[in-house]
């Protein structure tokens, strides 16, 4: 359970002084649904207001932040036929004059906060417009006791739609008065050594700066919390894994009748690295330890036929194997594609997600139960409490990032040292194997399937939309199939379901009888049932929102079109691009942009006109991100710590990495004063399901 000493920090945000239920609505959209104190505090400011500047009026320089000591001189309200114009208040210090401008403002305010021949403190951004200074709604209008209070350094925090950062900050300053002290848990001559603050006063520093430094990623508070961080997700990985190791496993050699009969029906030949990495995993199974291996390979790379390979073997041992995925559609892409090889070697295969009911379920659960199932393949409904095997011996996961570890967990407690394939299709740098893996052993699928032709890719500006629309014309004519994603609009399912369908309308006007659409909103089956109309070109046009990001695979798919493209991540985009470029006609990639597009962005849509490799996309990935943008991890496909950008604090993973395998070979199971301590750390992170492991033993 976790520590008591934690609650405070576990409290909803709604307790919070000054924060009630009503302002902890817009704070939901930030910080998730259930905002918790600690959530606030995680929230971390992207930069800072340095209001310490305090010239004369004859010495302040116009495109700074400055703080203005004057008196109040003259009113000019709009004129009553001009409402609408600005309501100017000109002031002076004696040393020259300035404007306080206010847009639609209400007039009472800015009369009684800037009263003719009072004395204020005036903080905000200067311009020079007109021949005068002029500041454009100033932050802060204060007098001298006001004066006093205002924080010199302020932390600007990330904001999303209808949030201020008054609001944020107003609950990160009362965050700061519930942190807990706790017992320090990091080894106390690293923290002495790097000047690390205790974890108390880091938060304090980054949220109440003195310093411009204080809050900034290069500071000593920053790198310890990220410090945090990262050490509690080593340490939470480094649990799991002796968790999963500690059985030791059960080798699976099989004779190889199953493989060579599914080899013999490919209508392919495996690419070499493919061929690669069947040998390495039916190495691993081979073994008696047990397996727990990465295959990373690209959108398209043939990932589902190295997992079926594999899985021949532990069949032709006797024993079961599953294969899970995040989404029915995705388990039902397998499906399709296991379906006609594992028929010409006689194997049983089955479906079980949250679709398969009643009599049928039952009788699915009896035969995976009896052993009458070589291979189950499923969503999460896999690891219900129902779902029982009677020999399962190697569980294949795809799509990783999508499940939590306990997930996993959950899936391998169904069998006896359970091998275990992770397949991603999200090529990951080195350093992100690391943090979101740990130190499994990885699998690379590093080239296409032959055959394969490049994508073209082209970046059009959505002026141009109406050359696009007739491009598709032509195009239709010589029989394309066609995606049209639909911009990511909100983190709403619902509201990116509407976008689509406004936009499945206009589309079908202009293409009647052949468009149809897909999102998020829609039933399992009727998805299911649009997307074989698409596969089977009964519809050509087939609209969709990021339902049809990972995985599914129409090869006659030969254009994409994808609107708002800067709105995506590259990760994201390269997956989406993937959809395409799988069969043999030419294909196209259409990244439609709404100008004027930002440098990351630009950059970003560069790379994907430059390369298809998904391994170097990642890795430009990472370094765009690293230069500032703060992209989420809906956007770059990948799950995110969140505090540590790991782009940032290489160095801090690598010292985390080595200082938890040196604190569980001393401690194991966190017995001592210091584990305690480190305890309470995995629950400030949330890492509760790696705890858990620990009591468990
Ligand atoms: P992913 O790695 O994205 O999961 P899939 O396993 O779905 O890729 O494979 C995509 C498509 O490529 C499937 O239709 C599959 O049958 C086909 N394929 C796999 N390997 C090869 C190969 N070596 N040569 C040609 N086609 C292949
Ligand atoms: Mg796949």
């Amino acid at each position: 359970m976790r520590p008591a000493v934690l609650n405070p920090l576990f409290a909803s945000a709604e307790t919070l002084p000054g924060l009630g239920p009503k302002s902890v609505q817009p704070l939901k959209r930030l910080l998730g649904e259930e905002p918790k104190i600690v959530d606030v505090l995680f929230h971390l400011p992207s930069g800072i207001v340095d209001r310490r500047l305090r010239p004369k009026i004859s010495d302040a320089q116009p495109g700074s932040v400055v703080t203005l000591e004057v008196e109040i001189e003259e009113h000019h309200a709009p004129p009553r036929n001009r409402p609408k114009a600005p309501y100017r208040v000109v002031a002076t210090d004696g040393t020259g004059w300035v404007t306080f401008v206010f847009f639609g403002s209400n007039r009472g305010y800015v009369e009684r906060s800037l009263p003719t021949g009072s004395k204020r403190w005036v903080s905000g951004h200067l311009e020079f417009y007109d021949g005068m200074l002029q500041m454009v709604h100033p932050d802060r209008i204060l007098d001298a006791e006001g004066l006093a209070k205002m924080p010199l350094i302020e932390p600007v925090y990330p904001l999303s739609d209808g949030v201020t950062q008054g609001l944020v900050s107003r609950a990160a300053r009362a965050a700061v008065d519930r942190i807990p002290v706790l017992d320090e848990w990091l080894d106390p001559n690293a923290v002495a050594q790097r000047h690390w603050p205790a974890f108390r006063e880091a938060l304090r520093t980054i949220h109440l700066p003195r310093q411009p430094e204080d809050a900034l990623p290069e500071s000593p508070a920053r790198h310890r919390l990220a410090y945090d961080e990262l050490l509690s997700g080593q340490i939470a990985l480094a649990l799991v894994r002796t968790h999963m190791r500690k059985r030791s496993g059960r080798p699976s050699a099989g004779d190889g009748h199953i493989v060579r009969q599914i080899e013999a029906a490919l209508p392919f030949s495996l690419t070499a690295s493919q061929v690669r990495a069947v040998q390495e995993i039916r190495g691993d199974l081979a073994k008696s330890e047990r397996m727990l291996r990465l295959l990373q390979g690209d959108v398209g790379s043939g990932k589902t036929v190295v997992a079926l390979l594999s899985m021949a073997s532990v069949i032709e041992a006797g024993r079961q194997c599953a294969l899970m995925a995040p989404t029915e559609i995705l388990a039902r892409q397998h499906l399709k594609t296991i379906q006609p090889l594992s028929d010409a070697a006689g194997l049983r295969i089955a479906i079980l997600t949250g679709r398969e009911k009643g009599r049928e379920r039952e009788a699915l659960l009896a035969n995976i139960a009896a052993g009458d199932i070589d291979i189950v393949i499923g969503t999460h409904a896999l690891f219900q409490d129902v779902v029982a095997f009677h020999d399962l011996a190697f569980a294949v996961v795809d799509e990783q990032h999508r499940f939590g570890v306990h997930q996993r967990l959950a899936l391998a407690a169904k069998g006896q040292a359970v091998d275990m394939l992770v397949m991603t299709a999200t090529p990951i740098p080195r350093t992100l194997v690391l943090t979101y893996f740990g130190d499994m052993d990885v699998s690379a699928l590093h080239d296409k399937p032959t055959g394969r032709k490049p994508v073209d890719t082209r970046v059009i500006s959505s002026d141009r939309l109406d050359d696009v629309i007739h491009g598709l014309h032509r195009a239709l004519e010589s029989g394309a199939r066609i995606y049209w994603v639909c911009p990511l609009v909100s983190e709403s399912e619902l509201i990116d379901a509407q976008a689509a369908e406004e936009r499945f309308h206009d589309l079908e006007r202009e293409f009647p009888g052949l468009v149809a659409l897909v999102h998020g909103k829609m039933k399992g089956a009727e998805k299911d049932a649009t997307m074989a109309r698409f596969a089977s070109g009964e519809v050509r046009i087939l609209v969709a929102t990021t339902v049809i990001e990972v995985g599914v695979d129409v090869p006659e798919a030969n254009i994409i079109v994808i609107e708002h493209a800067e709105r995506f991540g590259l990760a994201q985009l390269h997956q989406l691009r993937g959809r395409v470029g799988r069969g043999d006609a030419k294909s196209t990639c259409l990244l439609v942009y709404k100008a004027p597009l930002g440098p990351t962005a630009e950059a970003r849509l560069k790379i994907l006109r430059e390369t298809e490799d998904g391994f170097r996309i990642a890795e430009e990935d990472l370094r765009l991100r690293g230069e500032g943008e703060l992209l989420g991890t809906r956007q770059s496909g990948m799950p995110g710590t969140r505090l540590a950008a790991v782009e940032n604090y290489a160095e801090l993973l690598e010292m985390a990495r080595k200082e938890a395998v040196l604190i569980l070979g001393k401690d194991p199971n966190l017995s001592g004063t210091r584990g305690a301590s480190l305890r309470t750390l995995l629950y400030l992170f949330e890492r509760d399901e790696a705890a858990k492991l620990i009591q468990a033993g």
